[in-house]
C-alpha cells in the first residue's frame, strides 16, 4: 500500500496542531531515493532536527510520489500553513530547483521526473519550495551538524591524514579545505563542499560524479577487474559502453559483482539482494563459499569507491572525505576491518603525495530520527527560506 493510513495521517495532524499552537514555522521535507520515499515535517527554528517522520514508502515512480503528496495535501487542506518545502531527490535537479529527477526510478524519464509547480501548493508554497539533489542534502546536513556541534555523534575517522583533525579530542572540525561526500545506496551519490578562503564559507555543489566512467590503470595488472567491467557492460549496456562507478558502487552494483564472481567460480547462481550480500560479507566464520564471494564482492564495491575518491580528491583538491548514509553504517564492521587495504588503494595514484593528508570519516549512526538528508533540507530552509522571505 502506497498511501498513508487514516491513523498515520491523524497522528501527523495532531503533532502539526501542537506546533501551530506554539507558533512554529512548519516545513515539509522529503527524501526520494530509488527504493524509499521518506517524508517528514519539521519547523524552521529546530536546532537538532525535531522530525515528525511519516512511515517510509517503497515507491518507484514519480506519479506515485505525487499521489502521496496529494493525499497529504487533502488531509492538511488549509488547517496549517506550511512555511517551506524541500524535496531531496536521488537524481538531477534542473531549472533552478523546479524540476527534479529520481535517476534510480525505472525508465522512461517521464517516470523519474517531477515538476514543482504541479505539486499541491498548500504543501509546497511557490516561493519557498525547491528540489535539491539528495547528496547536496547530505552536505547541508553536515553543515547543520557542524554548526550545532553534533558532528562527532554521527561521524568518526576511518583514517586520519597528516593534519590534526580532532580538536580537544572531542569535536570533528572542518579543516578549511574542500570536502568530498560519498553515499552508496540504490545509486552512487557524490556531493561537494567547496571552501572559499575569501569569505571563509563552504559552498555546496551537487555533482553526478557517480556516473563517471571507470578507466583502468593497466589491463594486465587489472585483468580481473577488466573482466568484471566487461561482464557488467554486457549485462547493462550490451557491451556498448564502459561502465559507470555507480554500476559497481551501488546496491545493484554489489549484486552485479557478486553474480560475476559466482559465475567465474562455477558456483550456482541464485537470486540475492544487496542487503543479504552485505550481511553475509560480515559473518566471522563463514560456513559456505558463498559468504566468501560476498566478502570479495563487497571488497570490490568499496575499492572502486575509494578509487573514485582518490581521483576526485586529486582533481578537486579535497582534504576531507565523508562516507554517508545508512548503508555505510550497516557495513561499518566490514569497512573498518579492511581500512589498510582501502587506504592503500586510495593512495594508489601518481599524485599520492597530494593524498596522504586526506582525512576520511565514516557515518556511525543511522538513527532514523536524525536522518542526515532531512537535517540538510532543514538547514537549507533555515539558510534560504528564513522568515523574512
Ligand atoms: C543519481 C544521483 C544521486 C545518487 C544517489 C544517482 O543515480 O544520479 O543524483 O545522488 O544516485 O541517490
Amino acid at each position: 500500500m502506497n498511501l498513508f493510513s487514516k491513523e498515520e495521517i491523524e497522528n501527523t495532524l495532531l503533532k502539526l496542531d501542537e506546533w501551530k499552537k506554539q507558533n512554529k514555522s512548519i516545513i515539509i521535507v522529503a527524501d526520494i531515493g530509488g527504493t524509499n520515499t521518506r517524508i517528514c515535517f519539521t519547523f524552521l527554528e529546530s536546532k537538532i532536527g525535531d522530525f515528525l517522520i511519516m512511515p517510509y514508502k517503497k515507491i518507484n515512480s514519480s506519479r506515485k510520489v505525487v499521489e502521496l503528496f496529494q493525499q497529504l495535501s487533502e488531509s492538511i487542506q488549509n488547517k496549517f500553513k506550511i512555511h517551506a518545502g524541500v524535496i531531496a531527490t536521488g537524481g538531477r535537479v534542473l531549472e533552478n530547483g523546479t524540476i527534479g529527477y529520481v535517476t534510480n526510478f525505472p525508465l522512461p524519464e517521464e517516470n523519474q521526473k517531477m515538476i514543482l509547480k504541479e505539486l499541491p501548493s498548500n504543501l509546497f508554497p511557490e516561493k519557498n519550495s525547491i528540489f535539491i539533489n539528495d547528496l547536496e542534502g547530505c552536505c547541508f546536513g553536515l553543515l547543520f551538524l557542524n554548526q550545532n556541534k553534533h558532528l562527532n555523534q554521527f561521524y568518526q575517522p576511518l583514517w586520519k591524514g597528516k593534519e590534526i583533525i580532532l580538536e580537544d579530542n572531542s569535536e570533528i572540525v572542518f579543516n578549511k579545505s574542500n570536502i568530498l561526500v560519498l553515499g552508496m545506496g540504490t545509486g552512487f551519490g557524490v556531493g561537494l563542499m567547496l571552501y572559499s578562503g575569501y569569505d571563509s564559507k563552504y559552498y555546496v555543489i551537487p555533482t553526478e560524479f557517480g556516473h563517471s566512467i571507470i578507466n583502468l590503470k593497466n589491463i594486465e595488472t587489472d585483468k580481473n577487474q577488466f573482466e568484471l567491467i566487461n561482464y557488467i557492460s554486457n549485462q547493462k549496456y550490451q557491451g556498448k559502453h564502459s561502465i559507470e562507478y555507480g554500476d559497481i558502487c551501488s546496491g545493484p552494483g554489489l549484486v552485479m559483482c557478486y553474480n560475476y564472481l559466482v559465475q567465474k567460480m562455477g558456483l550456482k547462481l541464485e537470486p540475492i539482494d544487496a542487503a543479504t550480500i552485505s550481511k553475509k560479507s560480515m559473518i566471522d566464520e563463514p560456513k559456505d563459499e558463498y559468504s566468501e564471494v560476498c566478502k570479495q564482492a563487497q571488497t570490490i564495491h568499496y575499492n572502486f569507491l575509494f578509487r573514485l575518491a582518490s581521483n576526485l580528491c586529486v582533481s578537486l583538491q579535497c582534504k576531507t572525505i565523508f562516507l554517508v548514509l545508512d548503508n555505510q553504517v550497516k557495513n561499518d564492521k566490514f569497512v573498518t576491518s579492511k581500512i589498510q587495504e582501502f587506504h592503500h588503494n586510495f593512495l594508489d595514484h601518481p599524485k599520492n603525495n597530494w593524498l596522504i593528508d586526506v582525512n576520511c570519516f565514516r557515518q556511525i549512526s543511522a538513527d532514523e530520527n536524525l536522518n542526515i538528508t532531512f537535517m540538510g533540507c532543514l538547514h537549507f530552509s533555515q539558510q534560504f527560506f528564513s522568515k523574512q522571505n
